[in-house]
């Protein structure tokens, strides 16, 4: 049977520099000496654009990207709702970044950590050499030791040559980038407080073996789960900045269109990535003018009242509701390119920014996104 060029599952996929030109999708494989000379083609992540629906995850994960300051973002939901896709896709069209060479923490040129590279730099007795590097999304394994995660000594320079060196863990690789933590409610208590912590100060101190090390860590914590298979104290969900719920669609026409685009992507993963680049370059675009607009997005007076007004409704403890629900509102106007936040900002993240953070009402058995439109509907449209 005659397949049709670059349409079968089993086709070798074209070269990242033979598919950036012209239509990808028909061009031929390149000779065989063309292939040697080019470096192997590498999969792309699935495009952050071509993800269907799940709106709410989206824009959570694009505002902890804009402002990290938010503090992580939860994801709950089944298998197969695209969780980890939708990181790996915002990693993916993020422009890749300087980073000093040699740094062993993937230090920016001239953030200087106490890396020997750094200090030596510094001093102005190395040169600074500059790489570029994707943005990492480091994944956390269920299972993972605290050394693993934070770092620790390393053995094998410590009995072969007997040196004392710190072998960088989990949170140094995922400094500048994300940090994915698959069924983060399966995890012991204390490493989530430890993340939380170091996502928190974007420093990781080290102090024990005979080591004391603090390097920057700085990323923006993704962590999924399942409530089905076990719920995270409510200390912990605090902590969060956000937390969505996804949900497998029920829509026909919405669940036709993920088959076809995953189908598509599984096919010729290259081709379909040229496909969405420009819907992924918007999203670069606008996500980069977001950071930089941020600073000056202003909070007048009346949209902190009304934060507050809604809080005191829904019964939130402490500020830290508050204060996330205000800097993601933040977040989500300069994504708009509003200028200045405003009642409709609150409204657009209140879900995100609150619902986790519910006491339990035993007279008010409806969910919790439920009670924020509510408590929306009442202090807003009265
Ligand atoms: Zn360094």
């Amino acid at each position: 049977m005659e397949r049709h060029a670059g349409l079968a599952a089993d086709d070798p996929p074209a070269t990242p520099a033979a598919s950036s030109q012209g239509s990808p999708s028909r061009r031929r494989a390149p000779t065989a000496s063309r292939v040697i000379a080019r470096a192997p083609a590498i999969r792309p992540a699935y495009p952050f654009s071509a993800i269907v629906g799940q709106d709410e995850m989206k824009r959570a994960i694009l505002m902890a990207a804009v402002e990290p300051a938010i503090g992580g973002v939860l994801v709950f939901g089944d298998r197969g709702t695209g969780k980890s896709t939708a990181v790996r896709g915002l990693a993916a069209l993020l422009p890749p970044m300087a980073a000093e060479s040699g740094c062993r923490y993937g230090c920016a040129p001239g953030e200087s950590c106490d890396c020997d590279t750094c200090r030596e730099v510094l001093a102005g007795t190395r040169q600074s050499r500059v790489r570029r590097v994707p943005v990492p999304v480091v994944d956390l394994p269920l299972g993972a030791s605290e050394d693993r995660v934070v770092g620790a000594l390393d053995l094998e320079q410590a009995l072969t040559h007997g040196v004392r060196r710190f072998e960088p863990g989990l949170l140094a690789r995922a400094h500048r980038g994300f940090l994915y933590i698959d069924e983060v409610n399966l995890l012991e208590d204390h490493l989530v407080d430890l993340l939380i912590d170091v996502a928190a100060s974007g420093e990781n101190v080290v102090e024990r073996e005979g080591l004391s090390v603090r390097h920057p860590a700085r990323f923006v914590l993704i962590g999924s789960g399942n409530p089905e298979e076990g719920e995270l104290r409510p200390q912990l969900l605090d902590r969060f900045g956000l937390s969505v719920e996804v949900t497998t669609s029920v829509d026909i026409a919405e669940r036709v269109q993920v088959i076809k685009r995953r189908d598509a992507f599984e096919r010729d993963p290259i081709a379909f990535a040229q496909e969405w680049a420009k819907e992924d370059v918007r999203i670069r675009r606008r996500l980069l003018a977001a950071r930089s607009r941020l600073a000056e997005t202003r909070v007048p007076d009346a949209t902190l009242e009304s934060a507050a007004r809604l809080c005191v409704h829904l019964g939130t403890d402490g500020l830290r509701g508050e204060l996330t629900l205000i800097r993601a509102a933040r977040a989500q106007a300069a994504l708009l390119g509003d200028g200045i936040v405003v009642d409709s900002h609150l409204r657009q993240v209140a879900a995100s920014a609150l619902r986790h953070r519910l006491r339990r009402d035993p007279l008010d058995e409806s969910g919790s996104t439920e009670r924020i439109d509510r408590a929306l509907a009442e202090v807003f449209d009265a």
